[in-house]
């Protein structure tokens, strides 16, 4: 059994468990985030498993690249290009789902 079987956005990505899907293509997945801290909350995730962005830009920077020009065209349609991009990296920095995410929030002025 490898990490993925036991994940919750690899379950989310294969449609195992539902999700509101924002943005979809052939490597990469966007939905709302179940607890949103911002008017727009959105989780972009690779579709291939890495447990975080550190992995996920040592194995493929070009993926990381596309999160990043994804969370911007979600803030351009959503919020004139304004957007927080968060990657929460650890246990003690409260990562909670060892898939890598990119939290992206936006839609509404966001405290500093
Ligand atoms: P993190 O704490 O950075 O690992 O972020 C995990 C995020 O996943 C949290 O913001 C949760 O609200 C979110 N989350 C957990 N389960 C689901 C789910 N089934 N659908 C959408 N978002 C989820
Ligand atoms: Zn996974």
């Amino acid at each position: 059994m490898s990490e993925a079987d036991d994940c919750l956005f690899c379950k989310i990505i294969a449609g195992q468990i539902p999700s509101s899907k924002v943005y979809e293509d052939d490597t990469t997945y966007a939905f709302y985030d179940i607890n949103p801290k911002a008017k727009v909350h959105v989780l972009i995730v690779p579709k291939r498993h890495y447990a975080n962005v550190a992995e996920l830009a040592a194995a493929d920077p070009a993926e990381l690249a596309h999160i990043v020009e994804i969370a911007q065209r979600i803030a351009d349609e959503r919020f004139h290009g304004a957007y927080r991009l968060v990657f929460n990296t650890g246990l003690d920095a409260g990562q909670t789902v060892f898939h890598v995410h990119a939290h992206v929030l936006t839609g509404e002025v966001l405290d500093e």
